[in-house]
């Protein structure tokens, strides 16, 4: 469900949800119903008359036991309590795990895909930079897909060839999207229609859009791009729908069917009987003003109509002795005095019951037009679906164009191999003034399965790690990648986990948290998956948060079934001892040069580890007291003071950290030996205790 951030949620009302972490975390709008709606037969029952058939198992979904009752106890909820019709909901699909790729809402979240982790809104997300679509139906793709990364090659493959189509020919792509950007939104329309609430101009706006699918055809064929041709294969012919509805309703209907003119002359005899005769009555209502104010002589006389009076006859005071006996006072205004005749009341008698009775042969034409619309709903669906997926495989194109883009290459192979990668987002949002560097990733899982990045604050190591998640991900669903080239070994599922957050209503501290998604990654991971860990154990003591982190990255290299492709960004520089002892753990960092008490960012990745963490230079540019930067300086020197080394030389700053960790366990390992009593021990133990000793110390 966190996959998903439901706005509403339906519940059977005995189910206490306050303090389940979903209610906590998303907070959605809570709708309770009778428990027995989500009794498994009722809802089975619910979907057989949805569909009018006598069994699921056509939908692939018969023994989808929780997924059925929610499907039908929803649908009964909008049919029976709300009063809905859902006749346009023609058909159903599991959402199975099978070919798509592992997400977790950890992920989502850290690679900000939906939401931005600072604002909370989508400036500065991935959905944001990429969505170029035209409709709010290839929008609403975008997003499913984006939910649902594929795994199968030769699905991704058939998305990649339609855009790399669309890239080559750019004429055709700008005459596709300038159209889309005219249609209409043809699933929300068919709802409208089905509740009932649909307008003339819905109907005009549907035929329209539909009527575009046969250019379209026409279009793709010419252009000799297969890809594009299997596409428009998929379209069903609607045009009796089209046709229907552009024969009767008139194109510039209002937007109302009780303003009127809404049905063409010729499609009803009798309406085009009434609107003679109310054009007729109209004529003589015009013609009876002109010929009373000559008759009179009163040059003001005016007829009008509202809502209480119907028509009358308005004459201002000064000619008031001019008007005959025959007129019947009706109201007194100010400077007038308004009066009906009683042949004034006939025309107007036969006006006002033509225009009713237009109205209910209107009604009941559009009313047959909207039945006959939906008894093609599944059609016209299926072309909506189709149309979605030319507007978001163009989006992709557009989108490769403008932001230089490449089409990735998938492999089964576990590599990973990006030349050049940029962050899609972070590149867009820099200022003008400055560049962003691309960096290459190369990576093998049999071969360079982790890579240990260190690297100061702020030199871009997050920024590295989510870039070449979102490019695997972007590949994964069939967009082009912000790199100069990459081979893209499929990942069945990507685990990110970025920074520290909490969870305090949730009732998680931060290390819980994240604590949580490590546990997660550990316990989901194949050796198919890429894992991206920004820092791992910051939120803990360091030696409690050095010790996890080493912990970790040694089961993920040691453990076949968890031998994920594996990027860890960390400050805890102890750990690049590791590629000496880890055959598959290669150290790389992110280069800075230094100038005194300043550094400047290079932003490129290189091979080897990183030397120290320029903590106190970046807090000084962050703008520290600087009474506060050089007692900073003070404690450190101190601290590197005291780790001397044994010859009594001054240790390098960036070893310090090491030695630190080094020296606890030296004293723990005397305090250990000194507890030895030698006197009391016979030989055979004092060998087992020294195996022990070179167990726990890893001698
Ligand atoms: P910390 O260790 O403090 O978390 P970090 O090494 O993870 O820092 P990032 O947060 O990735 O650093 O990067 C800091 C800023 O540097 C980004 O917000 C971005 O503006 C800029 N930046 C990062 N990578 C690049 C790049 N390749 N090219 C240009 N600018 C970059």
């Amino acid at each position: 469900m966190r996959k998903y951030y439901p706005n509403e949620v339906i519940i059977g009302e005995s189910v206490v949800y306050s303090l389940s972490d979903w209610y906590r975390e998303l907070r959605p709008f809570i709708t309770t119903v009778e428990d027995w709606i989500f009794s498994a037969d009722q809802c089975y029952r619910t979907l057989l008359d949805l569909f009018n058939i006598s069994s699921l198992k056509g939908f692939g979904c018969d023994d989808l036991k929780a997924g059925l009752t929610a499907g039908g106890g929803l649908i009964y909820h909008i049919q029976t309590d709300l009063n809905i019709r859902v006749d346009h909901v023609t058909k159903m699909k599991p959402v199975l795990d099978k070919g798509i790729m592992g997400l977790d809402s950890f992920t989502i979240r850290n690679l900000e895909v939906f939401k931005s982790l600072s604002t909370q809104g989508t400036h500065g997300t991935l959905v944001d930079c990429i969505d170029y679509t035209e409709t709010a139906g290839g929008g609403r793709l975008l997003k499913k897909w984006l939910h649902q990364p594929l795994t199968n090659i030769n699905r991704l493959n058939s998305r990649l060839d339609i855009v790399s189509s669309f890239y080559g020919q750019k004429g055709l792509l700008n005459k596709i999207r300038d159209i889309l950007g005219i249609t209409i939104d043809l699933e929300r329309v068919l709802g409208r229609i089905n509740r009932g609430v649909g307008t003339p101009r819905d109907l005009i706006g549907l035929a329209h859009t539909l009527s575009y699918i046969p250019g379209w055809c026409k279009q793709f064929q010419d252009s000799n791009e297969k890809p594009l041709i299997e596409l428009i294969s998929e379209f069903i012919d609607v045009s009796v729908v089209v046709d229907r509805i552009m024969d009767t309703i008139n194109e510039d209907s209002p937007a109302q069917i009780k303003q009127g003119s809404v049905i063409k002359a010729k499609i009803d005899s009798k309406l085009d009987e009434l609107r003679i005769l109310l054009a007729n009555g109209k004529q003589w209502i015009s013609d009876f003003q002109s010929s009373e104010s000559n008759r009179l002589e009163i040059p003001s006389l005016k007829v009008g109509f509202n809502k209480v009076f119907g028509y009358y006859i308005e004459v201002t005071k000064t000619h008031q002795q001019k008007v005959p006996e025959s007129y019947i006072r009706k109201q007194t205004l100010v400077n007038s005095e308004r009066y009906i005749t009683e042949e004034l009341k006939q025309y107007e008698e036969k006006v006002l019951t033509a225009e009713e009775r237009i109205l209910e042969i209107e009604n009941r034409i559009i009313q047959e037009v909207m039945d006959d619309t939906m008894a093609l709903a599944s059609d016209i669906q299926a072309n909506a679906e189709v149309i979605n997926r030319i507007d978001l495989l163009a989006s992709f194109a557009a989108t490769a164009l403008s932001q230089r883009y490449v089409r990735p290459e998938l492999t089964d192979e576990p590599i990973l191999q990006i030349k050049a990668g940029r962050h899609p987002v972070v590149e867009t949002l820099l200022p003008a003034t400055e560049k962003f560097i691309p960096n290459h990733l190369s990576m093998d899982a049999l071969v360079n399965q982790i890579h240990l990045l260190t690297g100061p604050n702020m030199a871009g190591k997050s920024t590295y790690l989510r870039q070449n998640g979102l490019i695997v991900l972007m590949a994964q669903i069939g967009c082009f990648i912000p790199a100069k080239s990459g081979k893209i070994g499929i990942v069945d599922r990507l685990f990110t986990r970025v920074g520290a957050s909490d969870n305090l209503a949730g009732g998680e501290s931060t290390f819980l948290v994240e604590m949580n998604e490590a546990a997660n990654i550990l316990n989901n991971a194949s050796n198919r998956s890429l894992i991206l860990l920004d820092e791992i154990g910051r939120g803990t003591a360091t030696f409690d948060g050095l010790s996890l982190a080493w912990a970790i990255t040694e089961y993920l290299h040691q453990n076949e079934d968890v031998a994920a492709r594996t990027i860890f960004a960390t400050h805890y520089h102890e750990l690049t001892d590791l590629e000496a002892s880890l055959e598959r753990l290669e150290n790389h960092h992110v280069e800075v040069k230094e100038f005194g008490d300043r550094i400047i960012f290079l932003r490129t990745i290189a091979d080897g580890p990183g030397d120290k963490s320029y903590g106190i230079h970046v807090a000084k540019m962050a703008g520290l007291p600087a009474s506060i930067v050089s007692r900073a300086w003070e404690i450190l020197h101190h601290h590197v003071q005291n780790a001397k080394n044994k010859d009594g030389t001054s240790l390098p700053i960036e070893s310090s950290e090491r030695i630190t960790l080094f020296q606890e366990q030296e004293s723990r390992l005397r305090k250990d030996l000194n507890e030895l009593d030698i006197d009391s021990i016979t030989p055979l133990e004092a060998l087992t205790k020294l195996g022990e000793i070179k167990k726990e110390y890893d001698l």
